[in-house]
């Protein structure tokens, strides 16, 4: 069987170094904000080439904190695509604020041209999400921020090291959420996430606010979060940072990989990096028939390859989002997308032979 993602295969050799940095944590008993979250903090901000790092519990309180320090708030309405994961959403709902949502293009990024039809006089901010591992059009959403005078916030969950033109996902606008959930491309051995920013105002607020509020012990000016990274995940991210670069390259040799085994295969869709954008692999989805994705999965799954779908309900479509009252045929593309859409397995370790199977079993559930 080959995984969608194999943890076990970048677990393997990170164990000595992981389990070395956990024993030092035992021995100070520094668990909470322990000095390795500090470190963490600085090398992920120097990874990224911005001022400011906070790291907290996981990326949904992350998105949610960024909505919050921008001092968004009752009836202030926030862009967010309606394709990605669900959490871009619930954490502008979370943070008081109402949902816009907006559709995709061809490449599954949120698609500009079509925001405007969204904007009302309550508009205040945008939130692209990097989808797969490559940076929303920044240079486009910019310049419609500035026209209509919202701020910009990125969902960078899925972009740990992506570039576009030279920028970096996470320092783009003016704060940006990111994810260490296990299957990101930069992952923990649990939940984890962080802030990224270049606002030094920005900084200070949502460190205060991940520790209830506060920057002085028991003085608590304002309602805050219990939201911080464990030290035993610092560890864990400190020994997977110093190898993100590699990783990354690798997905990027993996991706061009599929691309060698899959093009020119009927009217298989290939996923492609828009030109400008360095892309980092986190999903490789193709796109297939809707009327045939279910049964190629099923075949897949039956020789033995793992499988997903990267979103099958697009978030206006969900139990969650009801009240809205958006109907199928809302946002054509992002649904389209969910109904077409296979993701095969990429990780790092993943093994020219493995692909070549991908590659097989994906044709022979197509022939
Ligand atoms: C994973 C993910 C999140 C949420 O992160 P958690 O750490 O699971 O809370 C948010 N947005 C996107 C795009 C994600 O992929």
């Amino acid at each position: 069987m080959i995984p969608l993602v194999d943890l076990k295969a970048n677990w393997l050799p990170l164990e000595k170094e992981i389990k070395e940095g956990w024993d030092r944590v035992m021995d100070k008993t520094a668990f909470i904000l322990g000095p390795e979250v500090k470190e963490f903090e600085t090398e992920y901000a120097a990874y990224l080439g911005v001022k400011h790092c906070i790291t907290v519990a996981n990326g949904t309180d992350a998105l949610e904190l960024c909505v919050r320090a921008a001092g968004l708030g009752a009836d202030d309405e926030v862009l967010v695509p309606a394709n990605s994961f669900i959490a871009t959403a619930l954490a502008v709902i979370r943070a008081g604020c109402k949902v816009k949502f907006v559709d995709c293009d061809a490449d599954h990024l949120i698609d500009v041209d079509s925001c405007v039809k969204q904007l009302s006089k309550k508009t205040m901010a945008i939130f692209p999400v990097h989808l797969f591992g490559q940076v929303a059009p920044m240079e486009k959403i910019g310049a419609f921020a500035k026209t209509h005078g919202l701020i910009v916030m990125e969902d960078a969950a899925q972009a740990q090291g992506a570039k576009q033109n030279g920028k970096v996902a996470g320092a783009i606008g003016v704060s940006a959420g990111t994810s260490f959930y296990p299957g990101k491309n930069l992952g923990a051995y649990g939940d984890g996430g962080a802030v990224t920013t270049n606002d030094e105002a920005t900084a200070k607020k949502i460190r205060a606010l991940r520790n209830y509020g506060s920057e002085v012990k028991y003085f608590h000016p304002e309602v805050g979060f219990n939201s911080r990274l464990d030290t035993l995940q610092a560890v864990v991210l400190r020994a997977k940072l110093k190898r993100l670069t590699e990783y990354n390259a690798q997905r990027r040799a993996a991706a061009e990989r599929y691309h060698g085994l899959l093009k020119d295969f009927g009217d298989l869709k290939l996923p492609r990096a828009v030109p400008g954008n360095e892309h980092i692999w986190h999903i490789y989805a193709v796109q297939v028939a809707a009327s045939r994705r279910d049964a190629v999965m099923k075949s897949m799954q039956d020789q033995g390859v793992g499988v997903g779908v990267h979103y099958p309900v697009p978030i206006h479509l969900q139990g969650a989002f009801a009240g809205h009252g958006h109907k199928a045929g809302a946002f054509p593309m992002a649904e389209k997308a969910a109904a077409e859409m296979i993701s095969l397995p990429i990780f790092p370790e993943i093994t020219a032979a493995q692909q070549e199977q991908v590659a097989a079993a994906l044709k022979k559930a197509l022939s």
